[in-house]
């Protein structure tokens, strides 16, 4: 049923993780003559990892009305200007790199010496190609700064963030119940399918039922209304993505917080690195085919200097893949229930967000029918596979030998059209960045963000020119270029006192 602005009448949310807390903040926000009901399971709980950001948490922020200062430090949160990459590659020179998010100065001021600088590498010219002196992010990182800028700087800077994602869950749902949100906690036993194929309701194991018009499906890894219900298929990524566990552990936090995570390649897998106010969160993901979880423990605690053996360890699953649909009959499925891709770029919930948001949009042009639905899931699911591309691309690139586990994904065949179209243009094009944007491979990545893996892993042939011709003018650019980031970081705060005065 529905109302007369084309909303649900009543929409019942299955799940309070993060995913179905913001399902529930956004829905409450916009569709406000719908109600909404969220159940969650007291026993089951959430999976309380998921602890960084893209720019899209913002967005997300931004969409219910809650600016930075109301909900950071409730969740211990801190700002991220990207990732570090560290021992992913082993070619001199590139041990190490940064993924910064983007600034406006990138494509007005710094980037375009980077793809000029990339493409006389090619040429095997010796010119500085390593992205870290091309971007903004990647200065304020190394300082420490916080990516808010003084008033008075007139370009605009993407951030991200590192939260307690449990502390986050707990904020989100005081939040979605003061816009009227219903909370209920039971643990739902089945979902009763009508004949037409689309839910009717759910049954608790204390045999309430709770009926709805429509349902969003947040249970994570269970997946319960979409994939054990209403039998969606589910198309795994374990064919060129083999990591399925993760074992997580805190510990102490640095004096001066770092405004960045760090992916920091192991011998079976990587660690990240997350610095929230009180701790650093730390995870190793890992493959078990490669690596069993007691020997994942150890050498994550080896790897974080952690003598102390009472400070406890989790051990985690992961499915890694996507559905084949994300909106079927009268069912959204969000979060972990639609697909995970891994978190080596944190991503999981920019494509909550997106999933929830485009799906608001598509129901309510097709006037609450699903004349929008394959649009929609055609969408979703090119999203996943960009992010899925990129993800790839780190491990396939990967230039450890130490290892199976990295020869084996260095030698892996298993990728996708998309990706060998990218490696291909990297390594013949001669404008790798206006090519991308020719042939539409920028929908999930930026050409420049591309051009940081690559360049960043040292992906270039051997020096073989005189660079003598080429060096004094290029010595003189990247010096400009040095001090132009150098003055607009003046303009940055450092990050303890950003996080102070909130
Ligand atoms: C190792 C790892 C690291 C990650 N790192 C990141 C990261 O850095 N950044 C990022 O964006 N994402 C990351 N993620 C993903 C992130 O954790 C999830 O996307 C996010 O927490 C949302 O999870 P969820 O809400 O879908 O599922 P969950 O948190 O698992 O919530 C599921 C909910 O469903 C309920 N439920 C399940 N079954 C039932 C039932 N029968 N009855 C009633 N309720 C039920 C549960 O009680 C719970 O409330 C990571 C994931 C993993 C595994």
């Amino acid at each position: 049923m529905l109302n007369n602005d084309g909303t649900p009448k009543k929409i019942l949310i299955v799940g309070g993780g993060t995913a179905g807390w913001m399902a529930a903040n956004l829905l409450a926000c916009k569709w406000k003559s719908t109600e909404i009901c969220l159940v969650e399971s007291k026993e089951i709980g959430i999976i309380g990892v998921g602890e960084g950001s893209t720019p899209h948490l913002k967005l997300f922020f931004d969409a219910i009305g809650v600016a930075d200062s109301q909900w950071m430090p409730r969740c211990n949160a801190t700002y991220k200007n990207g990732i570090t990459f560290d021992k992913w590659s082993t070619n001199p020179g590139f041990e190490s790199y940064f993924h910064p998010f983007a600034a406006q100065t990138d494509d007005i001021f710094t980037v375009p010496l980077f793809y000029k600088n990339i493409q006389a590498r090619m040429q095997g010219y010796s010119v500085n190609a390593h992205p870290d002196p091309y971007f903004l992010e990647t200065y304020l990182s190394s300082n420490n700064l916080g990516p808010l800028p003084a008033e008075s700087f007139p370009f605009g800077i993407a951030y991200g963030y590192h939260f307690d994602s449990a502390l986050l869950g707990q904020f989100l749902a005081e939040k979605a119940q003061s816009l009227g949100v219903k909370r209920i906690y039971g643990n739902v036993s089945e979902a009763i399918v009508k004949t037409d194929g689309c839910l009717s309701a759910v049954k608790l194991s204390d045999n309430t039922v709770l009926e709805a018009d429509f349902f969003v499906d947040c249970s994570g890894f269970n997946a319960l209304l979409m994939q054990k219900t209403l039998k969606v298929s589910y198309s795994s990524f374990k064919d060129n993505l083999i990591n399925n566990a993760a074992v997580v552990i805190p510990s102490k936090i640095a004096k001066n917080l770092p405004t960045e995570t760090k992916a920091t390649a192991l011998s079976n897998g990587w660690a990240w690195q997350i610095p929230l106010r009180n701790r650093f969160g730390n995870g190793y993901v890992y493959s078990s085919d490669y690596i069993d979880s007691n020997q994942a423990e150890t050498e994550l605690r080896q790897h974080l200097g952690l003598l102390d053996p009472n400070v406890e360890a989790r051990h985690l699953k992961m499915k890694v893949g996507r559905v084949e649909k994300h909106w079927h009959k009268n069912c959204l499925a969000v979060g972990l229930s639609q697909g995970f891709i891994e978190p080596l770029e944190a991503t999981a919930l920019a494509l909550s967000f997106n999933t929830i948001t485009q799906f608001m949009q598509c129901f309510q042009e097709g006037k609450g029918t699903n004349l929008f639905e394959d649009a929609f899931n055609n969408d979703i699911n090119s999203r996943f596979d960009g992010v899925r591309d990129y993800i790839v691309c780190h491990y396939k690139m990967n230039q450890r030998t130490d290892s199976a586990y990295w020869r084996d994904n260095a030698a892996n065949s298993n990728i996708s059209e998309t990706l060998n179209k990218i490696l291909t243009l990297w390594h013949n094009s001669q404008d790798f960045a206006d090519d991308m944007h020719k042939h539409k491979l920028t929908a999930s990545y930026q050409a420049k963000s591309w051009a940081c893996l690559l360049a960043g892993y040292g992906t270039f042939p051997k020096l073989n020119q005189d660079s003598s011709i080429y060096y004094s003018a290029h010595q003189q650019e990247v010096e400009g270029l040095n001090d132009f980031i150098r003055r607009c970081g003046l303009n940055f705060q450092n990050h303890n006192e950003l996080l102070t005065r909130q």
